[in-house]
């Protein structure tokens, strides 16, 4: 099996799968907020997970809260945020190749009557510098969002300058960064990246699904999105889970270290499936310097699902556009914001890779192309 779908979901490490049965024993159970032993254990147990994912990030304690997933902490975050600042503004800028867990979000602040203003993108999926000068110039601005990686083409936001720029021309606009696709591939440190509220996914870096994290800057103040017993400073109620937290962090540590060494394997696959895939007249959609993580090509005369079925037949798993909104048979709106005609995007499909993969998997990728072209290209 090659599996090339990483930015859709990663596997399960050994690493995460141990830790799991580790913090699964009965002796650590119990529930966090109990008054006797076990829950003290347990409670000590997932404040030391909070504290040491916390290090990892660059981030305080105090400033990490556990979510189910990146899409609960884009929504606490944007609605949370925008709900609780009336007085910083009525508006919000952001792009319109967020992914839908942003877009969301935004919608549904629009219908509450909230101004969203989107600021262009180029052909390299980056937005355009002059655009976000342009809206915040004309005040009202409380939050800016953005993502640090496009989960569709890699394309890497130019975060220093952007933040660099809502500092200058708008101070107070405060920041949401969604670094899902850039954890443990990018190095991030939140004390010093100067965003204000960030949102992260296990089942990205190879923990299991149903854990994620929100980073809020101390002093940020939002609405929490689930309100109940008050657990997690009252930020993010429901009893929590060591389990959950622990696999997070047991993924953290091992997507944060040697991030380098697999990064430059990961460089070798993505230049030599560039090269091969353009030479047989497949267009490269992601741009030259996105993070090599990700790599979306259009196969010329093979729409996007044909080609993803094609390929299964060989046991090799990509994606069309983001796997959430992949049944519901649209062309990317990512592909299309970014200048990218219908037809091209039409036919659009994502590799993306993770530290796992190797250079025999590109190679043996390469085989199938050609058989697929051999058997199904009508010429
Ligand atoms: N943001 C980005 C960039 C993503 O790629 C995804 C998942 O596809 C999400 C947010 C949502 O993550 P989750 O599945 O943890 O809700």
């Amino acid at each position: 099996m090659i599996y090339f779908d990483n930015s859709a979901t990663t596997f399960v490490s050994d690493g995460v799968r141990a830790k799991l049965q580790e913090l699964t024993d009965n002796s650590l159970s119990a529930n966090p907020g109990a008054l006797h032993k076990l829950g003290n254990k347990a409670a000590e147990l997932y404040e030391g997970i909070r504290t040491e994912t916390a290090g990892l990030l660059g981030a305080k304690t105090d400033e990490i809260f556990f979510t189910s997933c990146a899409t609960e902490s884009a929504n606490t975050a944007i609605k949370g945020y925008m709900s609780r600042n009336k007085r910083a503004g009525n508006a919000v800028i952001s792009t319109r190749t967020e992914h839908k867990a942003t877009l969301e979000c935004l919608e549904y602040l629009s219908k509450l009557g909230y101004e969203i203003r989107y600021v262009k993108v180029g052909h390299d999926g980056k937005p355009v510098m002059e655009s976000i000068e342009e809206e915040l110039k004309k005040g009202g601005v409380a939050l800016a969002c953005f993502t640090l990686v496009n989960n569709e083409t890699g394309s890497i936001l130019p975060f220093e300058s952007i933040s660099k720029t809502i500092k200058a021309v708008s101070p107070d606009t405060a920041i949401y960064l969604d670094c899902v696709q850039a954890l443990g591939k990018l190095p991030i440190n939140l004390s010093s990246m100067g965003a204000d509220m960030c949102s992260f996914s296990g089942h990205k870096i190879h923990s299991i699904k149903g854990n994620g994290v929100l980073y809020i800057r101390k002093g940020v103040r939002i609405d929490p999105l689930i309100l109940g017993g008050g657990q997690q400073e009252g930020m993010r109620s429901g009893t929590q889970s060591p389990v959950l937290a622990g696999a997070f962090l047991e993924a953290l540590k091992e997507v944060t270290s040697e991030v380098d060494e697999a990064r430059s394997e990961v460089e070798k696959i993505n230049a030599y499936l560039r090269k091969e895939l353009s030479s047989r007249g497949a267009k490269i959609l992601s741009p030259d310097d996105a993070l090599p993580y990700v790599l979306n090509v259009s196969f010329e005369g093979f729409e996007s699902e044909t080609m993803l079925h094609c390929l299964e037949i060989y046991d090799i798993y990509v994606s069309t556009v983001s796997a959430c909104s992949a049944k519901q048979k649209k062309v990317s709106y990512v592909l299309l914001e970014m200048g990218v005609d219908r037809k091209t995007a039409a036919n659009a499909v994502r590799l993306s890779f993770s530290r796992y993969n190797t250079m025999d998997e590109a190679v043996e990728f390469i085989k199938c192309v050609d058989e697929i072209y051999d058997q199904f290209l009508v010429k």
